[in-house]
């Protein structure tokens, strides 16, 4: 069974040259499907079969200066978009623009990835995890035909960024088996990922769970070999 892996550049590299050449190294037939995202200004340049965009803005056009248009990044064939990833969240995105991106993201055909797990903590048992991003999921995917949606499981925490709530932990895939199992259960998405911490040498670990349909990675989608090992594992 195909994955889904999707690899999250962040604000990296810093120039074109630098993203092409990235692009480049990327295994194009990959045994999973792969997609990488870089920073929105490299989308027109870098070639690659499947790319996605990290974020956007909800309205398509007009007086919004310096957002990103979900038509203009369907028109660069953006399959896949982000919307609330935790260093987002962190910037002040608020549960009502969350919603109003991935409702964007789907009147234009371009599939959201929702990002949910911020305000979790490595403290907390699988109940009160599956309390926090209920109410995150049950708040953007309201009146929302979740099956056209991808839900992304990334306990803050776990998530290698150096971001506040970093605890370079991550978390095992039995706790993210049981809450892919809660969020499929309860929302029916398209599919369910994990991300945190995801690398080349834990990847297999998740991916052979059941219900983990495959993995959102930040730092370790910048190592091509390591990128590639984890597109390319066999299950
Ligand atoms: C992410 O940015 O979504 C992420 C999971 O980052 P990392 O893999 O570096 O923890």
């Amino acid at each position: 069974m195909k994955k889904l892996i999707i690899g999250n550049w962040k604000l990296n590299p810093v120039t074109v040259r630098e993203a092409v050449s990235l692009a480049r190294k990327i295994d194009p037939k990959p045994k999973h499907e792969a997609v990488i995202c870089p920073p929105a200004v490299f989308l027109a340049s870098v070639q690659y079969p499947r790319v996605g965009a990290q974020d956007c803005f909800w309205e398509n056009k007009g007086a919004h200066t310096g957002q990103v248009s979900p038509l203009a990044l369907k028109s660069m064939k953006v399959k896949y978009c982000l919307v609330g990833h935790s260093e987002r969240r962190n910037t002040g995105e608020t549960e009502q623009s969350i919603k109003l991106k991935l409702e964007s993201l789907l009147s234009v055909g371009i599939v959201p990835v929702l990002c949910v797990g911020h305000g979790t903590t490595v403290e907390q048992d699988d109940l009160e995890v599956t309390d926090v991003i209920k109410s995150q999921l049950q708040f953007a995917l309201k009146g929302v035909d979740a099956s056209r949606v991808v839900v992304a499981y990334e306990p803050v925490w776990a998530i290698s960024s150096g971001n506040p709530y970093a605890t370079k932990k991550t978390a095992t895939p039995d706790h993210a088996e049981k809450i892919s199992i809660f969020i499929r259960a309860k929302f029916k998405p398209m599919k369910v990922l994990y991300g945190g911490s995801a690398n080349a040498a834990n990847a297999h670990s998740y991916l052979s769970q059941p219900n983990i349909d495959g993995l959102l990675v930040g730092g370790a989608s910048l190592l091509p070999k390591d990128f590639n090992a984890m597109i390319n594992l066999s299950l």
